[in-house]
């Protein structure tokens, strides 16, 4: 088999820092798992496997919990966008337009970022919903509070486990991939979703572009890998209710003023599924596209209102 070995390999796990090997998907319990041809990893070996039935992509060791709260707490944390605000604001625009129309203005909009960092969509979310005279309350759920002021409820993730407040929307954007149990994750924050309820995820969705360059994957970060294929199979399997929004390449998360380089690329790679979901569009068909080599991937489901 290939070893996709590069340079970025250097940071990588050591032995004694890893568990032992993955039996079962760790999004759906799963036995049935396919080696892939990347490794993340040379020594010693770390590669990825797909779950036979989910169809996502995870590691085959996963780091111990102790090796990633050091990495986690030991390094400068940055949440997702925090570098643009201007891309916060449009994706929190875009998603407001969707879900605007679900409550009326006696209510208060119960706004959940789940790894929000310092809640930068959640706000922006809060504010574009502001413009339509809706009034919400934002919860952010990490494991640093940011310079989060008062008007934001900030809970651990621990926190956030012990209580069982519910939610109208919830944001998790840039952080599945980076959990160790992250079926039973996005299991519970479905759980914490009110009915008629959106709920957002945001991941990287590299596809065969992880044959390229393995470092792109981003391990030890990065423990999993689900995009396309995994959002036509994971929500019906666990028993999901709910309505298909978006299932699409994300937009580039780069700016042309400021990495002109990574814009230009990742326009190009994303294009022809622009292209699919224009298609699609037109000739009115399912809303989940299906081109991969996207780099990103984002998904929007509407909760019904029936269980
Ligand atoms: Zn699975």
């Amino acid at each position: 088999m290939r070893c996709a070995k590069t340079k970025d390999m250097q940071d990588g796990v050591p032995e004694d820092s890893l568990e032992e090997p993955v039996r079962a998907c760790i999004f759906c319990s799963t036995t049935v798992l396919t080696p892939c041809r990347t490794f993340v990893q040379e020594s010693p070996p770390v590669r990825l496997i797909m779950c036979s039935e989910c169809k996502a992509q995870m590691v085959d060791h996963l780091p111990q919990r102790e090796f990633l709260d050091k990495l986690y707490t030991e390094s400068e944390y940055v949440g997702f966008l925090e570098g643009s605000q201007r891309l916060t604001r449009a994706l929190a625009r875009r998603l407001a337009s969707e879900v605007r129309a679900s409550w009326s203005t006696s209510v208060v909009v119960q706004i959940l970022d789940y790894g929000g960092g310092s809640g930068s969509l959640a706000r922006c979310l809060a504010a574009a919903l502001t413009e339509h005279e809706l009034r919400s309350q934002v919860t952010v759920v990490d494991i640093i509070s940011g310079e989060l002021g008062d008007e934001l409820t900030f809970l651990t993730p621990d926190e956030f486990d012990a209580c069982t407040q519910t939610f109208d929307v919830i944001l998790c954007s840039a952080v599945i991939e980076h959990l160790r149990d992250p079926g039973f994750r996005l299991k519970n924050l479905y759980s914490r979703l009110n009915a008629g309820g959106w709920i957002y995820v945001r991941s990287p969705q590299l596809g065969g572009l992880k044959i390229l360059r393995a470092s792109w994957f981003r391990w030890p970060r990065h423990l999993s890998e689900f995009g396309p294929a995994f959002w036509r199979r994971f929500p019906p399997a666990m028993g999901w209710n709910v309505e298909f929004v978006w299932s699409r390449a994300s937009r580039p998360e780069t700016e042309w003023r400021t990495r002109p380089i990574s814009t230009v690329v990742a326009i190009a790679l994303k294009s022809p599924s622009f292209l699919e979901l224009g298609l699609r569009r037109m000739l009115r068909l399912s809303k989940g596209c299906r081109y991969p080599w996207v780099g990103g991937w984002e998904f929007l489901g509407r909760k019904r209102a029936t269980t």
